[in-house]
């Protein structure tokens, strides 16, 4: 028979590939922000699947017109059409602030269809001679795991042993528009960055950044394309993080959340004068706007129309931000974040992320590291105070235990 912990990580360990090194947490349950080991402990997810799990595990609205689809239907592909997918895209679209929405699965899909529909827009809308499309991204950028996606990333481990690479990329660091400037010539079609750099380690760029690449890019006519996969609905306390800068790109690249951590939802969203180069034939997704994913999709935006979660996740995020503040100087080097999101980087002098991770799981609170020694917070929006304080206090005394 197989309970144990011990039983499921032999069995993932010899047959599972091991391209994830993850916590000894077996999680066989979860309610809101909380789940449960197949030990029976239970731990705070201070990690959301990286954000897709925005609104808790098993958020009733969302978990209910899953159950109330998967009645009547799951799939028509696109060959058909599906009397969800109209309501969704149309509502998506609304929330967004624009009147076109590609529908997708994975993140990677959504930043690759962007890609896709900035170099069909560069050919047939600006003009760019044929294969000569050029796209800028940000140093430290993280956009999925494709081999084009991958081909412009810095990251080594990521990178190594996958070429050979899509050409058509130059990075520029991230945080400097004046560089973006610079690197734009007539071969442009689009700028491609993250509001915030998750993956990087929660980056956040100067305040200025983001309205000078809007400005910058209207300037040149050039696409300004936000992949708010993990920074958008509701985590950072607006429904996207170019709210709150006050900017409004062509293109968000959307997912994760949009999934309502019941399955793979994506979308690129946009307006017609951009989506539209798309014609019958020239992109597509046997799953992309299915309607399971649609009528989940649709009850996320629903969650997210009244503004609610955005609300809450400022007024948590602050909490958040100001607990894992008042912890610097003792152990931790440096906080940054929006909303309820934070990195929080460990003096390496002290621990590695890693061991860091592992006994604050000990504790009862998950998070993820990422770069060495920074922490990643994301709880679900669903957190309450306590459960934030919570987090706080496990990390404070698993830094007061470590070895000076
Ligand atoms: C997670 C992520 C992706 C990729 O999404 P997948 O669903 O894992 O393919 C792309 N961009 C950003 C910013 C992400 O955080």
């Amino acid at each position: 028979m197989i309970d144990t912990s011990a039983d499921f990580l032999a069995q993932e360990n010899e047959h599972a590939a091991h391209n994830y090194h993850p916590l000894e947490v077996v999680v066989s349950h979860g309610e809101g922000a909380w789940v449960t080991g197949v030990d029976g402990r239970r731990y705070l997810d201070c990690l959301a699947a990286y954000s897709a799990v925005n609104f808790g595990h098993g958020h009733p609205a969302l978990i209910r017109a899953a159950k109330d689809q998967l009645d009547r239907i799951t799939l028509t592909s696109r060959a058909f059409h599906n009397d969800q997918l109209g309501p969704f895209v149309t509502a998506l679209a609304r929330l967004a602030g624009k009147d076109m929405v590609l529908p997708m699965n994975t993140g990677a899909e959504a930043v690759e269809s962007g890609i896709k529909v900035a170099r069909a827009w560069g050919y047939r809308v600006k003009g760019v001679q044929p294969n000569k499309a050029m796209i800028i991204v940000a140093d430290g950028n993280f956009h999925g795991r494709t081999t084009t996606l991958i081909s412009f990333s810095n990251d080594e481990e990521a990178r190594a042993d996958f070429g050979p690479y899509t050409p058509g990329f130059v990075s520029v660091p991230y945080g400097d528009a004046a560089a973006i400037e610079a690197a734009i010539d007539e071969n442009t079609v689009a700028v491609l960055i993250e509001p915030i750099q998750g993956e990087a380690g929660i980056v956040v760029p100067p305040a200025d950044y983001l309205p000078a690449v809007r400005e910058i890019t209207t300037r040149k006519n050039v696409l300004f394309i936000a992949d708010e996969i993990q920074s958008g609905l509701g985590r950072t306390g607006a429904t996207f993080q170019c709210d709150n800068a006050g900017v409004v790109p062509d293109l968000y690249l959307l997912g994760k959340a949009l999934g309502g951590g019941i399955l793979p939802v994506s979308a690129v969203v946009g307006n017609a004068d951009v989506l539209g180069v798309l014609k019958p034939g020239q992109h597509g997704s046997t799953f992309g706007g299915n309607p399971l994913a649609a009528a989940v999709g649709l009850a996320v935006v629903e969650l997210l129309e009244t503004g609610e979660m955005q609300e809450r996740a400022r007024v948590l995020g602050e909490r958040l931000q100001s607990g894992l503040r008042s912890l610097i100087g003792h152990g931790v080097l440096e906080v940054r974040g929006v909303g309820l999101w934070a990195g929080v980087d460990i003096d390496p002098a002290l621990a590695t992320g890693r061991a860091v991770c592992e006994a604050l799981a000990e504790r009862g609170v998950l998070v993820k590291d990422t770069h060495g020694s920074t922490i990643r917070f994301a709880p679900p929006i669903v957190a309450s105070d306590d459960d934030i304080d919570f987090a706080v206090e496990q990390l404070k005394a698993v830094l007061a235990e470590l070895p000076a």
